[in-house]
């Protein structure tokens, strides 16, 4: 095999093919390094004499749809100048590994259109070799998130499995790369974080978070001087499941009476978005019926539908009227669900209207979830912790991400 054929289509060099064979549906290439390139691994000096060898196989690019190994009798050198004995270097593979960086790459290429599974089953080898290959190439360009230009950053949380296990993201707002992935969501999560945003120096103008008291906390102690929002979205969340909590205990009542037929099936007319309902006649009937029969229920919804208006006031000083009026007619809903929730907001009034300085969400996070229970689904699972983590960081870039 022509050597400049070895060296740019197999990515070896310095090497001579010995002999090619076909055999268990592979093709095999015996090769050794060429004598007058025997050098001393540790000094780099030539005067070395043989000293026995092992050979070793390692996996290469496959030609055609054959499968190849590349077979080298790897000598051990006895070095007259250092007088150390050692290995031969090998240039085309990492020292312990069963493959070719040649081959390494290709996994990275096929791993950007097609998963784990399918690369695997394709290049005939193990799903843990693919994985492998992914990790240290997600680690070599992933593993420390660039923060220095970040100044604006969302914080949310998400599940990782059925049970109570949690994690927690950073994400710049205006990159949408995920920066930092905490374990858990208490204010430990973010730990690392704010170690590395002080030890930087970076200067964050604004966050966005839940109303989670752990994060809010978090983001007082650390972040002063920033502007903190609370994000709108998921106020409204908040807001929409103590309305089904209504709805749960209006069903419960009135479970052996002939109103639950108004009350049963509400939850999404309740849910949605006032506008899409009424223009609906059969929508807008069967919702005004399950209204009809609670107050609360009635005012409640109401509610809800008029604090989307919160973030459409025409200025921060608007915004605090309506806060603050909004806030007085929740207080009069006889529910105390209703009215805990109207307090709690009232009390972070100040994050609330901070929306009006920076109009920034936790949006990009929300999408962030979506691509991880996508990321779920393909089965990567959590046994290995690590290697998700770098996935995350590795997931706002198309061209670098890897498929599933
Ligand atoms: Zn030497």
């Amino acid at each position: 095999m022509n050597t400049s054929f070895m060296s740019t289509a197999l990515g070896i060099h310095g090497c001579e093919a010995q002999r090619i064979r076909y055999e268990d549906k592979r093709i095999i290439i015996n090769i050794k390094t060429k004598e007058e390139r025997l050098k001393c691994s540790l000094c780099g000096g030539s005067n070395v004499i043989k000293y026995g060898y092992v050979i070793r196989d390692f996996k290469s690019v496959p030609v055609g749809r054959r499968e190849m190994i590349v077979r080298m009798k790897v000598q051990r050198l006895k070095c007259n100048d250092c007088g150390c004995i050692h290995q031969e270097k090998i240039n085309f593979a990492k020292e312990k590994h069963t493959y070719t960086h040649f081959f390494a790459k290709l996994v990275i290429d096929l791993s950007r259109i097609s998963t784990i599974k399918d690369v695997a089953r394709y290049l005939r080898v193990s799903w843990d070799t693919v994985k492998e290959i992914q990790k240290s190439y997600l680690k070599l360009h992933y593993s420390c998130p660039d923060i220095r230009n970040t100044r604006r950053i969302g914080i949310d949380e998400f599940s990782i499995s059925k049970g109570n296990k949690y994690m927690t993201i950073v994400v710049d707002l205006d990159s949408g790369a995920i920066i930092h992935v905490g374990k858990g969501r208490d204010k430990n999560s973010l730990r690392i974080f704010w170690k590395r945003v002080r030890k930087l120096g970076i200067q964050i103008e604004a966050v966005a978070t839940d109303m989670s008291g752990a994060f809010m906390a978090s983001v007082r102690e650390n972040l002063p001087n920033a502007v903190h929002v609370l994000d709108h979205f998921h106020i409204s969340k908040m807001f929409n499941e103590v309305i089904d909590r209504m709805r749960r205990d209006l069903c419960v009542k009135y479970k052996k009476s002939q109103l639950i037929s108004c009350i049963k099936g509400s939850r999404w007319l309740l849910l949605k978005n006032g506008s899409d309902v009424i223009s609906n006649n059969k929508m807008k009937q069967k919702l005004e019926q399950a209204l009809s029969i609670n107050k609360p229920l009635a005012q409640s919804y109401y509610l809800k539908e008029e604090l989307k208006l919160l973030w459409r006031q025409p200025s921060k000083e608007k915004a605090q009227t309506f806060f603050l009026q909004w806030i007085e007619k929740a207080l009069c809903v006889r529910d105390p669900a209703v009215k805990r929730f109207a307090i709690n907001l009232k009390d972070r009034m100040k994050n609330i209207l901070a929306w009006y300085d920076v109009h920034i969400t936790t949006g990009p996070v929300e999408g962030i979830n979506n691509k991880i229970k996508t990321m779920k689904r393909m089965a990567y699972g959590y046994r290995d912790q690590e290697f998700f983590k770098l996935k995350l960081y590795a997931l706002h870039t198309n061209t670098n991400a890897f498929s599933g």
